[in-house]
């Protein structure tokens, strides 16, 4: 299922100059990302169910249950320009072009998560640096609920 990343192909870290632009291009965008794949694992252990790139959904939500109401986006800092995020620094070359396209996917990820609300569809979008901090199951927890289910000490 899971499609076969590029990141497969980079050899070891030690041997590997840094990555290009395009390199980083390829990393970022494609499916099945590590945070998205840990995003999904963290709301299956919620005993949640849901489907993947959901056809049918405006944005085809990263994760979603359309019975059910809710759509979750899992946005990579840099391509979604995730404000404050360190990860999410600006190219230093080719600025203007950066600077539109990724204006571009800003304003196209507000209009897909208005569209989902407008369906009536509670939207949360989880950002590559929170999966990284550890931040998921918070993030997970205040969408789903305040009393989630592995913490029944609440
Ligand atoms: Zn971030």
């Amino acid at each position: 299922m899971a499609k076969s990343s590029p990141v497969a192909k980079i050899p070891p870290r030690r041997k590997r100059d840094p990555l290009t632009r395009s390199q980083m291009m390829a990393r970022i965008r494609s499916k099945n990302t590590k945070p998205e794949v840990l995003t999904r694992s963290a709301v299956h252990a919620l005993g949640l169910r849901f489907r993947n790139h959901v056809e049918g959904l405006p944005g085809k939500p990263d994760l979603a249950n359309k019975a059910r109401k809710w759509a979750i986006f899992v946005h990579g800092c840099f391509w979604h320009s995730h404000g404050g995020c360190r990860l999410a620094s600006s190219p230093k070359s080719n600025t203007g072009y950066w600077t539109e396209k990724l204006g571009r996917n800003r304003a196209r990820d507000a209009e897909k998560i208005s569209a989902l609300r407008a369906q009536g569809l509670r939207v949360l979008v989880v950002w590559e640096c929170e999966v990284r901090n550890g931040q998921l199951r918070d993030a997970l927890g205040s969408f789903f609920g305040k009393r989630p289910p592995w913490r029944k000490d609440l």
